[in-house]
């Protein structure tokens, strides 16, 4: 009898968020333990809910939504997203930029493989989140990492990016606000990136997930609005600003010149098609989300349930002795720094020890493509309760703990 492999193509794809220790941790909630999950960015586990008005209105769809729709989306949604971008203070944008796909996820692994030929490089940010480097391998092509700066925000290092570009490179993948670092980049350093596009030709891709996700009266500028000559993909979706995950809703805006995208409009056109239309009932929650009462505001203000965790988080967790976290100003997540003295050779290990021991599940930094086997990434969606309880366990944890 001839075993059943997975395919080559998933050689260099990985998806550490959902990868073995998550698996293991689902292991151990069968057994009946309990689990404290920093894991992962899913907003309605932790209270968190979808504006009434949202869900009000997908449920008053559902009955006109039996049939396929158009592969792009349907036109009320795609007409919101244009107008939101209009009022970003983009000026030529149109419904027919907008494709709408069922998650950023989808739409990051759809683009990727309308665009990229075989051996095409695309310059990720490292650490990144993880789907990026996985779509574009899995697609044929190779993921190139450019580093991040810890010392400086966790802004995209831009000579190191420079340095990784070759006659090969098609395009560069930005992730602002970021996840896992929380950075929010300022304009100058999106000017200079969009310089850098112009003058190599390269495609931007900007995944944008998290642009009203911000602290600390940051600004967030959305790329597409800085450039009309640079071809820029805008990534973003439901998921987050309006705490609807499993709506699996989300959409790609393509700008730049219409004679130079003509090729790629095509590729993404028959990924589309492909897959016949997202989820319909979904796509009528967009116009209402977008148009309406901006709630996401609330959590994010002085007081407000994000912004108090997330402080508490950064306090906490520099607190322990060998741990060190950039403030994030942006998104979700912590991506704090484990000193050396603990001489952690195997971050995944770590991560697997510290599930095993303290029953707690954070992903190790390796798993966004960090180099190095330094860091960690926990998200900041749990109660204080429930943060101080992880930090308790992750400083009890480091007491002893050595490789
Ligand atoms: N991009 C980033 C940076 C994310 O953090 C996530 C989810 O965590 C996604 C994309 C995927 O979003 P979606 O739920 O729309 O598929």
């Amino acid at each position: 009898m001839k075993l059943l492999q997975k395919s080559h193509k998933l050689d260099n794809v990985c998806y550490d968020i959902r990868g073995k220790i998550h698996q293991e941790a689902l292991r151990m909630e069968e057994e009946g333990q309990r689990i404290l999950k920093l894991n992962i960015g899913n907003t309605a586990p932790f209270g968190f809910e979808a504006p009434e008005e949202v869900v009000r209105d997908v449920i008053r769809n559902i009955p006109n939504s039996q049939g396929y729709c158009e592969s792009n989306g349907i036109f009320s949604a795609r007409k919101a997203i244009a107008q939101y971008y209009q009022q970003k203070g983009l000026k030529n944008v149109d419904a027919d930029d907008i494709f709408i796909g069922n998650g950023a996820s989808e739409l990051i692994t759809m683009t990727m493989n309308a665009l990229l030929n075989n051996g095409d490089e695309v310059l990720v940010p490292a650490p990144d989140y993880p789907l990026w480097t996985a779509a574009i391998n899995l697609a044929g092509g190779k993921a190139v990492h450019y580093m991040c700066d810890e010392q400086a925000n966790w802004y995209p290092d831009l000579e190191d990016m420079k340095k990784k570009l070759s006659s090969r490179t098609v395009g560069i993948v930005l992730i602002n606000p970021n996840n896992p670092t929380g950075a929010v980049y300022p304009t100058p350093i999106l000017q200079e990136i969009v310089e850098f596009a112009r003058q190599n030709d390269l495609v931007i891709f900007a995944d944008e997930i998290y642009d009203k996700i911000l602290y600390d009266d940051v600004a967030h500028r959305s790329i597409c609005t800085l450039a009309d000559d640079v071809t820029i993909v805008t990534f973003n979706g439901l998921s987050k600003v309006y705490r609807a995950c499993g709506f699996r809703m989300g959409w790609i805006l393509i700008t730049g010149p219409e004679k130079r995208n003509k090729g790629f409009l095509d590729g993404i056109k028959i990924m589309m098609a492909m897959r016949l239309c997202a989820n319909v009932p979904l796509q009528h929650a967009i116009q209402t989300a977008l148009g309406g009462y901006q709630s996401i505001n609330e959590l994010i203000i002085p007081g407000g349930r994000l912004y108090q965790q997330r402080a508490a988080m950064y306090e906490r967790l520099n607190s322990i002795d060998g741990i060190s976290v950039v403030k994030p100003h942006g998104a979700l997540y912590m991506f704090p720094k484990i000193d050396k003295k603990f001489n952690i050779k195997d971050d995944q290990k770590f991560a697997m020890d510290l599930l095993r021991q303290e029953k707690m599940l954070i992903v190790q930094g390796t798993g966004f493509n960090w180099p190095e086997p330094n860091h960690f990434r926990m998200v900041f969606l749990p109660s204080i309760d429930i943060i101080n309880d992880a930090c308790d366990r992750l400083e009890h944890f480091l007491k002893t703990y050595r490789q």
